[in-house]
């Protein structure tokens, strides 16, 4: 028996799970893409349905991989894109989000994220997206390595308090967000998605971690995504391209960390003592 995976809702009110799937470096390679879509299938029937992906992921070829992992069951998907900083202009948002739309074959996207700051005006790529929800286009939009300061300045444009997430690196390795990123985002009702929630596979190496997980009878990869779990108000989002370790990802969900466990894993990735500026990938 598995416990089902818990629900964090968005300030419209849609709940999500908060085990996810990405999808970086898919759609690269057209020899994996069977494997990929498989896998994102697989991951799916575990109940794993929000799948986050992007327009620069393999130039587009990520959101087609999707676009068929979803093609009979769209309903069943909360599918997560984003516009390229360099697209962000007005129209240039509008164009990318018809782009990400014939790629993903869908006529939604149901939360349409800003990667990350580039040199538009934050009040265009605004009232872009707000065009698109208006045209039913997108259900909500949201950002991407957006810090504190980036975040209140986002508040502080013409619509900008509509932003529904925000997705930032946050894994055990990389904890700076619990000092007042994640405070900040937990206070307004922002969900936070957790990105390379398993530092990009490098966290499964680390030998404490290994040693925590042999205690679990867990892997490493389960554990770093447990922690994640007892974080209110994230969702993680782990990409695999293999149906076993979406398997093994989702079973994460299974493990209860006591607060002994947490005080363990402070010890061995503590917690922020300080403000650090955000991580990026
Ligand atoms: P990640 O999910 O932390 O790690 C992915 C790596 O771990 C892959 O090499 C994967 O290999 C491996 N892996 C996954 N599950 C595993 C398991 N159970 N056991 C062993 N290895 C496992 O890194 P990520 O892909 O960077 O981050 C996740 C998602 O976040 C991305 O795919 C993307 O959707 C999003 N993201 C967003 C941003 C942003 O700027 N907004 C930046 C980075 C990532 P296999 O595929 O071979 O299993």
């Amino acid at each position: 028996m598995h416990d089902t995976i818990p629900n964090t809702a968005f300030p419209d009110g849609r709940k999500v799970p908060v085990l996810g799937q990405g999808t970086w470096r898919m759609g690269e390679n057209r020899a994996k893409a069977a494997d990929e879509i498989r896998s994102l299938q697989a991951g799916l029937d575990l109940g794993m349905t929000l799948v986050d992906t992007a327009e620069m992921y393999g130039n587009g070829g990520a959101e087609r991989i999707v676009g068929e992992a979803v093609r009979d069951r769209r309903d069943e998907a909360f599918i997560v894109s984003k516009v390229l900083p360099s697209n962000a202009s007005r129209s240039g948002t509008l164009a990318a989000c018809e782009r990400s739309l014939r790629n993903l074959g869908t006529d939604r996207i149901d939360l349409y994220l800003l990667h990350w700051r580039g040199g538009h005006p934050l009040a265009e790529t605004v009232a872009a997206f707000e065009e698109l929800k208006r045209a039913g286009k997108i259900l909500a939009w949201g950002v991407s390595n957006f810090d504190v300061d980036d975040m209140k300045e986002l508040q502080s444009v013409p619509d900008g308090g509509n932003a529904a997430a925000n997705q930032v690196l946050y894994n055990l390795a990389r904890r700076g967000i619990e000092y007042d990123l994640l405070p900040w985002c937990r206070d307004r009702g922002v969900p936070v998605m957790a990105y390379s929630p398993l530092d990009e596979g490098r966290l499964l190496h680390d030998t404490d971690l290994v040693h925590i997980a042999k205690a679990h009878q867990a892997t490493p990869a389960q554990i770093a995504l447990a922690f994640l779990k007892t974080r209110s108000g994230v969702i993680s989002i782990p990409k695999t391209g293999s149906t076993e370790r979406a398997r093994e990802n989702r079973d994460a969900i299974d493990i209860h960390l006591t607060s002994e466990n947490l005080a363990e894993l402070d010890r061995v990735f503590p917690p922020p003592r300080r403000k650090t500026r955000l991580e990026v990938i």
